[in-house]
């Protein structure tokens, strides 16, 4: 005897990712907006006439990655609670990647699941963190380590929330869109080299083909099987450094700014990459102030750092490595004395 039951896939959990000033989100039934005190008081004031729900509740999270935890998942979920929030009902995550990540997992876990929708505030989330279903909180052993893939129903991006951003942040997000440029898309690589991102149409255009690049890829390896890994362009130096740094140094895009210049160098030793191509991308990082420095102070104990990454396994390093700009290879076999040549590059 056998019994198969067949899961949906995910094109029956499609969505849309609306690019343009909110105007209306209407036809929610009980809706709970989840946001942190700095966006509440810049942003809500802006949203809250925008939203049509039967009922409406906010939920103020502490604002920062240090939060992102247990404890302010469980506040939130008491809130859920408190407020009778039921399987039809609608959380709204209104703020940056942090605020996103928890929203979701608590949308993953509340009653086993239940709709959320991203409005994501900051460039970060707007181009990478909102979209693609990865959910999650951070605990003593790590980042992300506690998390779901969960869907939201819909994203709202509206770039008028970036007007209040901070430089550094912004600079953030474009070392995101950067990467997704240097890894997918050699015109759209060209494109940025050409075009302003301070100024609000083409920023719309970044913001527009970063998400459509992420979401390829997102439709074709939901949970990281294979491809999706190709998002880590830069992130496996990232991590280290910012573990180095015990993430107070750099934001996360600068972190992965300066990874890709060391992604690169290891992409040259490889042969995959020439020095005009791995200029071109430190140049358009400089150009919106991004950091391309850092000094390895003891090229073992980086190395050793990658084993700590838990996209790491066993003994394998798997680096992603631009194959010229527009392309890239996922190898865990380069071999360790290619790695502390690259590395020695960034000793004094
Ligand atoms: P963040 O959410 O901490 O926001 C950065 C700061 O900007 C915060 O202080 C925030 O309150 C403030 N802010 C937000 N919107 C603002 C606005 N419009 N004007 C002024 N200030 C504003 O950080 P982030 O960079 O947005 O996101 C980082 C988080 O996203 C990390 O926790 C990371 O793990 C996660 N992330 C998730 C994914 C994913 O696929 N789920 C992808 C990338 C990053
Ligand atoms: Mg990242």
């Amino acid at each position: 005897m056998q019994v198969d039951i067949s899961l949906k896939k995910i094109e029956d959990r499609s969505y849309t990712i609306f690019i343009e000033p909110i105007e209306k989100i209407r036809n929610l039934s009980k809706a709970v907006i989840v946001t942190n005190p700095k966006v509440a008081g810049l942003h809500l004031g802006y949203l809250l006439p925008k939203i049509e729900a039967s009922e409406l509740y906010i939920v103020t999270l502490p604002d920062g990655e240090d939060y992102k935890n247990e404890q302010a998942l469980n506040y939130l979920l008491e809130r859920l609670f408190d407020h009778k929030i039921d399987r039809k009902s609608t959380l709204i995550a209104f703020g940056g990647g942090v605020i996103g990540d928890m929203t979701g997992f608590a949308a993953a876990i509340y009653q086993r699941g239940i709709d959320f929708i991203q409005i994501p505030t900051t460039l970060l989330s707007q181009v990478d963190a909102s979209v693609g279903g990865k959910t999650g909180i951070n605990n003593r052993f790590g980042k992300n380590l506690i998390g779901a893939f969960h869907q939201p129903k819909a994203v709202y991006i509206d770039t008028h929330f970036l007007t209040t951003l901070p430089q550094r942040e912004f600079a953030a997000g474009v070392a995101e869109i950067v990467k997704m440029a240097v890894v997918f898309d050699k015109e759209f690589f060209a494109w940025l080299e050409e075009h302003d991102l301070y100024e609000e149409e083409h920023l719309k255009y970044a913001i527009k083909r970063s998400v459509e690049l992420k979401a390829a890829i997102v439709a074709k390896d939901e949970r990281e099987g294979g491809m999706r890994a190709s998002l880590n362009y830069g992130h496996t130096f990232a991590h280290v450094i910012e573990n180095e740094t015990n993430y107070k140094r750099f934001l996360h895009g600068e972190a992965v700014a300066i990874g890709m210049v060391m992604a690169n160098e290891l992409a040259k030793l490889m042969d995959l990459m020439s020095q005009e191509d791995a200029q071109r991308v430190k140049t358009l990082l400089e150009k919106y102030n991004l950091p391309t420095c850092y000094e390895i102070k003891d090229v073992d104990s980086f190395y050793e750092h990658f084993f700590l990454d838990k996209k790491t396994q066993a003994d394998k390093i798997k680096f992603v490595l631009p194959r010229g700009v527009g392309d890239f290879v996922i190898t865990d076999s380069v071999p360790k004395e290619r790695v502390f040549e690259a590395l020695k590059r960034f000793t004094r």
